[in-house]
């Protein structure tokens, strides 16, 4: 007898899916992106930028916010920019490109926007960054175009944040995926969501002692910190029962505030490495001949 693999019966049961709705809360966006500021290299990014942390996040929060039914059209696009559920390219590579990932899912037959495509929105937010501070690099003293880089870099961060939450990188979001595919919606997923916020994490002591480099290459190292995400996956639902419960008191556990705090330092160290990646590529970006800023 031929079994059908439940990834077969995904694409019919879409309509079902509910993805992942506001990771790590809007506070928690905005600590984490606070965070991933204070611990840039001051020798290296300009001090416009590290001062603009107010700004960068406080725009962290906004793609959550651009998740509204209200507006259909903005809601569709944006809603599969925060997770990726990677088992469903079956072991298939990460495509280098959202065109090439778009091929693929037709060629599994999957939907893309069951699937996630967080990927995607990062390299791309990092790109627009880059290019903005190309601007900056040659126009220093614009107030519009500082403006741009901190609203664009807050945008980055809210995508770059969503993936180091573990249940934003598999089919297992909302408690262990049914064997048709279905999510249980346990309700695991907005538990995590809220820990940092909860816990009042400081952006100070998240920055502390952490490593920021660089990327050489944007999408392999977007793929490393989805890959790390996902080891924790276990660790996750281990650790459900002692997760603050939708309503009332909760005393968090030191397993549970380990385990945040690690999320939300992976969160900011990656992030920040995607600020410093934008700033230190945006040298080699040449501007259009035409474009002529005002002074
Ligand atoms: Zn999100």
């Amino acid at each position: 007898m031929k079994i059908t693999p439940i990834f077969a019966l995904i694409p019919t049961l879409s309509v079902f899916w509910c993805a992942p709705a506001l990771a790590w809360w809007p506070q928690g966006h905005s600590i984490i992106t606070a965070a991933a500021v204070e611990s840039l290299p001051a020798d290296e990014v300009p001090a416009w930028f590290r001062e603009g942390r107010a700004q960068i996040a406080h725009s962290a929060q906004d793609p959550d916010v651009q998740k509204n039914r209200e507006l259909a059209v903005m809601n569709e696009e944006e809603f599969p920019q925060h997770f990726f559920d990677w088992e469903l390219l079956q072991g298939r590579p990460l495509p280098k490109s959202r065109a090439e990932f778009y091929k693929l899912c037709q060629e599994l037959k999957v939907n893309p926007s069951d699937v996630g495509e967080a990927p995607y929105a990062i390299a791309e937010a990092t790109q627009r960054l880059t290019m903005i501070f190309a601007e900056a690099r040659r126009w220093p003293d614009n107030p519009y175009i500082r403006t741009k880089a901190l609203v664009q870099a807050g945008i980055l961060s809210h995508y770059s944040a969503d993936i180091a939450m573990p249940l934003h990188v598999t089919i297992h979001h909302d408690g262990r995926a049914l064997p048709n595919g279905k999510s249980p919606r346990s309700g695991i997923h907005s538990k995590v969501d809220s820990l940092i916020e909860k816990l009042e994490m400081k952006p100070e002591i998240l920055a502390q002692n952490q490593k920021i480099a660089a990327f050489p290459l944007l999408l392999p190292a977007i793929e490393a910190q989805m890959k790390d995400s996902q080891t924790h996956i276990d660790r996750t639902y281990e650790l459900e029962a002692q997760f603050p419960p939708q309503q009332g008191e909760w005393k968090p556990t030191p397993a549970v505030e380990e385990f945040a705090t690690e999320r939300a330092r992976a969160a900011t160290g990656f992030t920040a490495s995607l600020f410093l990646t934008a700033w230190r590529d945006s040298a080699k970006i040449k501007l259009p001949v035409w474009l002529q800023r005002e002074k």
